[in-house]
C-alpha cells in the first residue's frame, strides 16, 4: 500500500499518518519529494482501513497495488498521464518529436542541428553534454560548457532541452540548465542516480536498460516516482538480442505493453535502437503506428565528422520525410503532432 500526501500536508499530518500505520504493526518508508511526500507501507496491511486513512488530513490518495511497482502502475491510475516539458506535452493524444545531435560539440553545430530538428517538426531539443561512452577513450562530452551551449541554443530557437545526466553528483548542475533530465540505458538501474533525479524537480526521460525486462524498467521508474516525481517519460531504445545486423533490437511491443501496465507516457528512440540511418525513418513510422507518445531522433549537419553516433544521425535530405511522417501519421491515429511552445 502507498499513501500519497497532498502538497498542503503539514509535518503534523505526516506524523499522524505514520503513527496510525505503525500502530497497526506496519513499517513505513517516507520519501519527501519536491512536489509530494509518499509513505510506502511494508508488512501486513490487511488490518489497515484504507478509507479511514484516505479521510485523514493531508492525504491525497491511498493505493492498494498488486504489482511490484506501485506509483507508476496503471492499476490505480487508469488515465494515462501527460508530462509537460517546458510547456510541451508528452502523452496521449499527441505525438511529440524530440530531435538534435547525439552530443553537443560546438555552438554552431548544435544550433544547426536544432534548426534541422525544428524543420522536421521537433518541439524539444536533445543533445548530450555528459556522454556515457562504452570506451573511456571516446569523446565524453563537453560537460558544463555543453550545458551552456544548450541553454544558448534554447534561447535562440525557443526549444526546451532534454539532456542526459550520468551520475548523481551532477544532477543539480544538469537540472539547473535542462528542461528534462535523461537517464540513459547504461544507467537505467543506477538506483542512486534514479533517486537523485527523482528529487531534482525536473521531468525525467528514463530509457529502458538494454538488458532490462519491462518489469525491471518500471521498477526503475518507481525509484524516481518514490522520490515524489511522477513526471517520468519511458523511452524504449532497443534491447540486446542475438541479432547483429542492428545495434540493438527495437522492442516495438514494449510500447503498448508498458502503456498498459503504466500510466506514464512511452516514447521510442529509433536512432539508438537500430544504430543505422537507413532504419531511423522506418522505425519512426513503426513507433507512431504502434501508439508511441513521441520519438527522440538524432540529427546532425555533418554526421561524417560527428564525435558520437554519426552513422545513425539523420541528415538534411531526410528531414522532409521525417516532417511528413509527423504531419501524416499521427492524424491517422486520431492524434496531433505536439505543438511548439510559443517563443
Ligand atoms: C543518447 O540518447 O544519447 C544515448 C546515449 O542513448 P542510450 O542511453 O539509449 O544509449
Ligand atoms: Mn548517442
Amino acid at each position: 500500500m502507498v499513501i500519497v500526501m497532498g502538497p498542503e500536508a503539514t509535518p503534523d499530518d505526516l506524523t499522524s499518518i505514520v503513527s496510525v500505520v505503525q500502530a497497526a504493526g506496519v513499517e513505513t518508508f517516507v520519501s519527501k519529494g519536491v512536489r509530494r511526500t509518499i509513505v510506502g507501507l511494508v508488512g501486513d496491511v490487511t488490518q489497515l482501513d484504507a478509507a479511514g486513512l484516505r479521510g485523514m488530513p493531508g492525504v491525497r490518495d491511498v493505493m492498494r497495488v498488486t504489482t511490484p511497482y506501485k506509483l507508476v502502475s496503471r492499476e490505480n491510475h487508469p488515465e494515462r498521464s501527460t508530462v509537460h516539458v517546458g510547456g510541451v506535452p508528452i502523452g496521449p493524444g499527441t505525438v511529440t518529436l524530440i530531435a538534435g545531435p547525439c552530443a553537443v560539440e560546438t555552438h554552431q553545430l548544435t544550433l544547426e542541428a536544432a534548426r534541422m530538428a525544428q524543420s522536421a517538426g521537433a518541439v524539444l531539443l536533445r543533445g548530450g553534454a555528459f556522454k556515457p561512452r562504452t570506451s573511456p577513450y571516446a569523446f565524453q562530452g563537453l560537460g558544463e560548457a555543453g550545458l551552456r551551449i544548450l541553454a544558448d541554443v534554447r534561447e535562440e530557437t525557443g526549444l526546451p532541452i532534454v539532456t542526459e545526466v550520468v551520475n548523481a553528483q551532477d544532477v543539480e548542475l544538469v537540472a539547473s540548465y535542462a528542461d528534462m533530465l535523461q537517464v540513459g540505458t547504461r544507467n537505467a538501474q543506477n538506483f542512486s542516480l534514479l533517486q537523485a533525479v527523482g528529487a531534482a524537480g525536473r521531468p525525467v526521460m528514463l530509457k529502458r536498460g538494454m538488458n532490462a525486462t519491462i518489469e525491471e524498467w518500471l521498477m526503475a521508474a518507481e525509484y524516481i516516482a518514490q522520490r515524489g516525481n511522477l513526471d517520468i517519460v519511458l523511452c524504449e531504445r532497443g534491447i540486446r538480442t542475438f541479432e547483429t545486423a542492428t545495434r540493438n533490437t527495437l522492442d516495438i511491443s514494449a510500447v503498448p505493453v508498458a502503456q498498459r501496465l503504466s500510466h506514464l507516457p512511452v516514447i521510442v528512440d529509433p536512432s539508438h535502437s537500430g544504430g543505422r540511418r537507413d532504419l531511423v525513418l522506418p522505425l519512426t513510422r513503426a513507433a507512431v503506428a504502434v501508439g508511441a507518445d513521441g520519438m527522440i531522433v538524432d540529427v546532425h549537419p555533418h554526421p561524417e565528422q560527428a564525435l558520437c553516433d554519426g552513422p545513425q544521425a539523420l541528415v538534411d535530405a531526410d528531414l522532409g520525410e521525417l516532417a511528413q511522417v509527423m504531419t501524416d501519421l499521427p492524424v491517422l491515429l486520431g492524434k496531433s503532432p505536439a505543438a511548439a511552445v510559443a517563443a
